[in-house]
């Protein structure tokens, strides 16, 4: 059944409701503790594209499979981009989102560096405030709970040839979440010494499947050696700290100082990393973005100069890093447990998404 054309913003969105939607009961049964990326909404956003036509066919419709031609370029060649965001009940009601438009404008350049066709960032936008609306129910009522958004775009199409798409379809899923490393107060990581994650002129900066595809051997390493993540080196000198497979990484020194390594061209540009930037330089901490290396934060580690680390990202929020392996013998940081600076800035973070802080940077997008 077709609805009526969505007028909001004169925005030609189509919604055609779910047949069969989850009945109430049973999707309260399954926000109880959703996990993480498991428990999926009833709709889904759908655009397509094709040289012709541009971008057509915008609607949100019940979450279902894609038929797809066994020739689709992303079955074949991994012409594929997305993206991961957060819808939060509101404590008065209705739901936010946090920096839409740096995940819009952040899709478009991972569009560009996989040669897809952008994305309008105000569709992209449009898609997201649309799929909320339809499922805000699906958001969990408890305290780490969020809906965890995943916009992605693929080649499909039929053609084996060796240059990009001319049809691509663009979809939104959305997911009911917990918190992501439920029973890990501390991450242990695990530096990967066979495999790089990105160079420079590659595509770390993009948001691609292909970069996760990449990392899961070393994900893989990282578990067999007892640790929960691996943590990648620069892929030429193998000795710059870089990110983990999906979150970025800071550093915290015992003169209240923070550092990140620098967005060199291989490092993905995390809207949770630019946030807590912001927050820790208006709050008056020295914050510098500069190369550290694996062995340096060892030493530093040793003599108690560092005092704390942790990763961040949007599905994780802020997670403090406990021990690191790998490198000769190992390390602990700040006696393992969280530090105070991690803690603040994961407040502050969290406080301003969920609508329990004022948000001074206009951050949140109230739908
Ligand atoms: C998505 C992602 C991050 C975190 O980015 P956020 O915008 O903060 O969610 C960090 N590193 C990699 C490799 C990523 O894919």
């Amino acid at each position: 059944m077709i609805g009526e054309i969505d007028e909001v913003n004169g925005k030609s969105l189509v919604f055609e409701p779910a047949a069969k939607p989850v009945p109430a009961d049973e999707r309260a049964r399954l926000l109880v503790d959703p996990g993480f990326g498991r428990v999926f909404t009833d709709h889904m956003a759908i655009i397509e594209y094709d040289d012709q036509k541009g971008w057509h066919d915008a609607r949100i419709t019940a979450r279902q499979s894609f038929e797809m031609d066994p020739a689709s370029p992303v079955l074949h060649y991994a012409q594929e981009i997305f993206e991961g965001m957060k819808a939060y009940r509101r404590p008065k009601g209705g739901a936010a989102l946090f920096r839409p438009d740096a995940n819009a404008r952040r899709f478009v350049q991972s569009a560009i560096r996989l040669a897809m066709p952008p994305l309008p960032e105000e569709m992209f936008l449009e898609s997201i405030r649309e799929l909320v609306r339809a499922d805000r129910e699906w958001i969990p009522d408890t305290e780490d709970g969020s809906l965890y958004l995943r916009p992605f775009m693929i080649a499909s199409g039929s053609f084996l040839g060796m240059r990009s798409s001319t049809q691509f379809i663009y979809a939104v899923i959305a997911s009911s979440v917990g918190s992501y490393f439920k029973d890990a107060p501390s991450l242990s990581l695990w530096v990967t010494r066979d495999y790089v994650r990105a160079v420079r002129g590659g595509t770390g900066e993009a948001k691609c499947g292909g970069n996760y595809a990449g990392s899961l051997i070393a994900q893989a390493e990282a578990i067999r050696n007892g640790c929960d993540q691996v943590v990648f080196l620069d892929a030429i000198e193998h000795k710059w700290v870089e990110e983990l497979g999906g979150m970025n990484v800071f550093f915290v020194f015992d003169d209240g100082s923070m550092q990140t390594p620098p967005l060199d061209g291989t490092i993905l540009h995390g809207v949770t990393r630019d946030s807590l930037l912001r927050l820790a330089r208006d709050m008056g901490l020295t914050v510098r973005e500069e190369l550290y290396s694996v062995d340096q934060w060892k030493a530093d580690a040793e003599s108690g100069r560092l005092t704390e680390s942790f990763a961040c990202g949007t599905a994780a929020v802020v997670t403090p890093i406990g021990s690191v392996k790998g490198v000769d013998g190992g390390f602990t940081i700040g006696g393992q447990s969280s530090g105070p600076l991690t803690m603040r800035l994961r407040s502050a973070l969290v406080d301003i998404q969920r609508g329990d802080a004022p948000d001074p940077y206009g951050w949140t997008e109230i739908i």
